[in-house]
């Protein structure tokens, strides 16, 4: 791990880069449904897409805290940009990272590391989402290959994907496949018509009689979902809860800094009380969410037992946050806020897919209400 000098250093730095190198351009890059490849390449070089990983695998050796500033950084500059690092580096690259073999670390995380390769993160499907354990994609072993059949949807990244972290069901339960694009029989769609993550090559994505070997099975056969998939979902989830925090805190900038420049009845937006009153709210609940995430980041470092369930509180707390924070930066900007020369009518879309993504909030609230009646039960 970095020492703290240091990773303030890279947060500052990645703070820099996303002003000028992202945020001037999301806008452009939702217009052209694409995350440009030399940005993608800025950001290897940078050490972003790595950002996490352990220096031994050639990562910059963040620990969970500044990490989360470093999503934080890129996510206030555009959702689809820190959504290709959270299905990369937090769900694919850590999970590699944590259940991975000594030669599976080898061969993929450098590639990964360097940008030559992208991963994406293939749970959901047309017919299975929240019920993701349920998948129908299929996996059965022949002699030293597994051979995966199926579809999967509303992937992040899949079309520019050089791999596929598939979670599949089989004769042993459910396993998780490092796929390679290049063993053939894989299809990828883009989706159009997005409300937004349109800039994040969405994919719907066919495998057929897809041929992987063996060595490619990250853990156990019928082990995949409780090690793997849980593992690459806490670590998104905590990526997303940084990601909240950095659409709510774009909204708040933007919301405030509008609410000074404008004027109504000859007195500037924020000189009236009830903008104040809004305002007031946003602040407060940034720096709560804030709170949230950094607590979970340093119970992650510590290696805290209650880390999982702090980081699914701060993911569910933040993009509800962001979501409310961006209906009133839309509200402050009245008509303009309606019209995509605003950066809160992109936000206000952006924090709706909060909600949904890395379980639902009905998901979260229902693993925080279990855990709360267990936690707050007093006899
Ligand atoms: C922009 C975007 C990017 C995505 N990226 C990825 C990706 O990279 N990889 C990937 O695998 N998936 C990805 N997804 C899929 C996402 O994870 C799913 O959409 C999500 O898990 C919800 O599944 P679903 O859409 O099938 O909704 P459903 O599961 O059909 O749920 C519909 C509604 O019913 C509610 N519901 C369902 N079950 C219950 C219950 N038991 N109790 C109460 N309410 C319930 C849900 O909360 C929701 O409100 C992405 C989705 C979007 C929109």
């Amino acid at each position: 791990m970095s020492d703290t000098s240091d990773q303030e250093q890279i947060v500052a730095e990645a703070k820099k880069f996303a002003a000028e190198e992202i945020r001037p351009f999301a806008a452009d890059f939702e217009e052209q449904a694409a995350i440009p490849k030399d940005l993608i390449d800025k950001m290897a070089q940078k050490g972003y897409l790595s950002a996490s990983f352990p220096k031994e695998w050639g990562g910059l050796g963040l620990d969970p805290v500044y990490y989360g500033l470093l999503t934080e950084e890129i996510g206030k500059a555009c959702a689809s940009t820190r959504g290709l690092i959270t299905v990369h580096t937090s769900l694919v690259g850590e999970a590699i990272v944590r259940w991975g073999s000594r030669e599976q670390k080898e061969k993929w995380l450098p590639l990964m590391t360097s940008g030559k390769k992208i991963a994406c993160f293939a749970l959901t499907e047309p017919l299975v989402g929240t019920d993701a354990r349920s998948v129908q994609t299929t996996y059965r072993k022949e002699g030293a290959k597994y051979i995966i059949n199926g579809s999967k949807k509303w992937i992040t990244c899949g079309c520019i994907a050089d791999y596929f972290l598939v979670v599949a069901g089989g004769e042993k339960g459910i396993g998780a496949f490092l796929v390679e694009r290049e063993f053939g029989g894989i299809t990828t769609t883009p989706i159009k018509g997005l409300l937004a993550g349109r800039a994040a090559h969405i994919a719907e994505i066919e495998f057929e009689d897809v041929e992987v070997p063996a060595e490619n099975i990250i853990g156990k056969e019928g082990s995949g979902f409780t090690y793997v998939v849980n593992t690459a979902l806490d670590h998104g989830r905590y990526s997303i809860a940084w990601g909240g925090i950095g659409i709510a805190g774009e909204a708040l900038d933007n919301m405030v800094t509008y609410s000074r420049q404008r004027s109504q009845f000859g007195r500037k937006l924020y000189k009236h009380q009830l903008i104040q009153g809004i305002i007031g709210d946003a602040v407060t609940k940034t720096h709560a969410g804030r709170a949230l995430c950094l607590r979970a980041g340093e119970m992650r470092r510590d290696g805290h037992p209650d880390a999982v369930m702090e980081t699914t509180i701060a993911k569910y707390f933040t993009s509800k946050i962001a979501m409310e924070i961006t209906i009133d930066a839309v509200q402050v900007h009245g008509g303009n806020g309606c019209y995509n020369r605003y950066p809160v009518e992109r936000l206000f879309r952006e924090a709706k897919i909060l909600e949904i993504i890395e379980g639902t909030s009905q998901v979260q609230q229902e693993i925080i209400s279990s855990f709360g009646l267990r936690r707050y039960y007093r006899v």
